[in-house]
């Protein structure tokens, strides 16, 4: 479709077209957060998440830094408050189109919304059709630790919880259809667009995993007991793959684990010489809920430098270090692999200034993170500008950190930098009071 034909489409389905106060893009915990503030006010909201389900990246996770609460605790109230609120209409596994300022008078824009092949009112998320299908592939939201089935419910506490069948893997051999007591599965549902008549919008698209496999040196993706920490996190939820942590490799429970911090951060090799500001953090995290699980392993954490900037982040450091975490301030060369599966790292030791080589039976990389956002997809004419590091650029950072280049536009969350989730919280709370601010400007 070309970008004229783009605009005739919102202009003559008007009639078919949805109005609301608020685009929200993105679904994680700022997305909600800025939803709620304003759905609260009265404002109508329209929520696009590209995922199955809403709750971003911290539904995924084990529990928090700095005061290990279980992050599923805190966030599926949210999650339920946002998908049961009157205000607040939710398109998952949809994508937003073709953003166009109007003169005067809010935006259009398309919702692409995909089909999942099952309905989603009858569907029950009885997960029948998962038991009779005979396709496994990897699982994304397990983060290719273990398998799933071509059509599947994507994780225990999603919102929404109902089947989608992966067309790409699908054989179409029919058999979901017979076993689904509900009658829900459609193979008949083609991806459908709704023309949306927004007044102001919302990014809080987030971030997205660096992938290791770009540094060679590493062995990702070859070495199959060098993991990074989102595969690790999931080993250290309650509703993990494995039921403990275990290696990959040859599901031995580890005993020696290191971590190497800085994975595609503070490297302008890998073109992200930014700080992913988390990392540090969700390590000294990782490594103290390994020692509860894993109470005889040893855990060892390469750094480069230890940012514990936030509130009582320096007393989570200390404590991690009391715990018998070590800390050894050095730059990892290479990663080689034994026979038994176990790993060698070489590294420097900065502090005496010599090359060392340590064996660990499993190796976590601490990846970086990095902006998702890409508005030449969303955006007709004009759009948001990105800052050097194309993330959405603040245009006020100081006084209005909300701000974008775009009036009606507003940003929240790791869609503007690297962010933790208290910072994303405040961030989105900052967005929305904007929003309001604007939208009564408008009235
Ligand atoms: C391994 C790991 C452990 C962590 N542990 C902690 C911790 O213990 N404590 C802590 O404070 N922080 C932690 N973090 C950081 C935390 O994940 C972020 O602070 C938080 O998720 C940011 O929330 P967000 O809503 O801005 O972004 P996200 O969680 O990334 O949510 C963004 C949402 O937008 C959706 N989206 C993106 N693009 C589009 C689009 N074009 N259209 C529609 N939807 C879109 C995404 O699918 C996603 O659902 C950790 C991070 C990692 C990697
Ligand atoms: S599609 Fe049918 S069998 Fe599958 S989860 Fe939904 S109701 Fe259950
Ligand atoms: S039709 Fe596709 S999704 Fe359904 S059981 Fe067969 S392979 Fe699985």
């Amino acid at each position: 479709m070309n970008r004229n034909r783009k605009i005739d489409f919102m202009i003559n389905d008007k009639d078919k077209t949805e109005e609301y106060d608020v685009l929200v893009v993105g679904g994680g915990i700022a997305g909600e957060e800025a939803a709620l503030n304003l759905a609260n006010q009265g404002y109508k909201i329209i929520m696009v998440e590209k995922d199955l389900s809403i709750g971003g990246k911290m539904i995924h996770l084990s529990k928090v830094f700095p005061t290990l609460d279980c992050a599923a605790c805190i966030t599926t109230p949210k999650v339920s408050e946002t998908a049961r609120h009157s205000n607040i209409t939710i398109y998952t596994y949809s994508e937003v189109k073709g953003i166009n300022k109007l003169n005067g008078s809010g935006f259009m824009a398309r919702v692409e919304r995909k089909p999942r092949y099952v309905n989603e009112e009858t569907c029950t998320g009885c997960q029948i059709c998962e038991e009779k299908c005979p396709v496994f592939v990897q699982d994304q939201f397990q983060y290719d630790l273990v398998g799933r089935k071509a059509v599947y419910v994507p994780f225990s506490i999603a919102n929404p919880r109902i089947a989608t069948i992966d067309m790409d893997n699908c054989i179409l051999c029919g058999a979901c259809e017979k076993a689904c007591p509900a009658d829900a599965i459609d193979f008949t549902q083609e991806k459908e667009e709704i023309p949306i008549h927004i007044k102001s919008v919302i990014l809080a698209t987030g971030y997205k995993l660096f992938d290791p496999v770009v540094i060679e040196r590493y062995g990702y993706g070859r070495f199959k007991n060098v993991v990074t920490a989102m595969q690790m996190e999931r080993q250290l939820v309650p509703t993990r793959p494995y039921n403990n942590v275990l290696r990959p490799g040859d599901g031995k429970m580890p005993d020696n684990i290191a971590y190497v911090l800085c994975t595609g951060s503070r490297d302008a090799t890998v073109g992200n010489p930014i700080c992913s500001q988390v990392c540090c953090m969700y390590s000294t995290k990782q490594a103290q809920l390994l020692m509860g699980a894993l109470p005889m392993a040893d855990i060892t954490i390469y750094f480069l430098h230890v940012r514990a900037f936030g509130k009582g982040f320096e007393e989570f450091y200390q404590q991690g270090r009391s715990m018998g975490v070590e800390f050894i301030k050095g730059k990892i060369g290479k990663i080689t692999e034994k026979e038994n599966g176990d790993l060698l790292v070489r590294y420097e030791d900065i502090r005496e200034g010599v090359v060392k080589e340590a064996e660990h039976d499993m190796v976590v990389l601490s990846v970086g993170i990095l902006p998702d956002i890409i508005p030449e997809d969303m955006f007709l004419k004009e759009r948001p500008e990105l800052d050097p590091f194309h993330y959405v650029m603040q245009v006020d950072e100081l006084s209005n950190p909300a701000k974008t280049s775009m009036k009606g536009v507003f940003v929240a969350g790791a869609a503007s930098g690297p962010m933790d989730i208290p910072d994303s919280i405040l961030s989105a709370g900052a967005a929305s009071s904007e929003t309001a601010t604007y939208l009564r400007r408008l009235s």
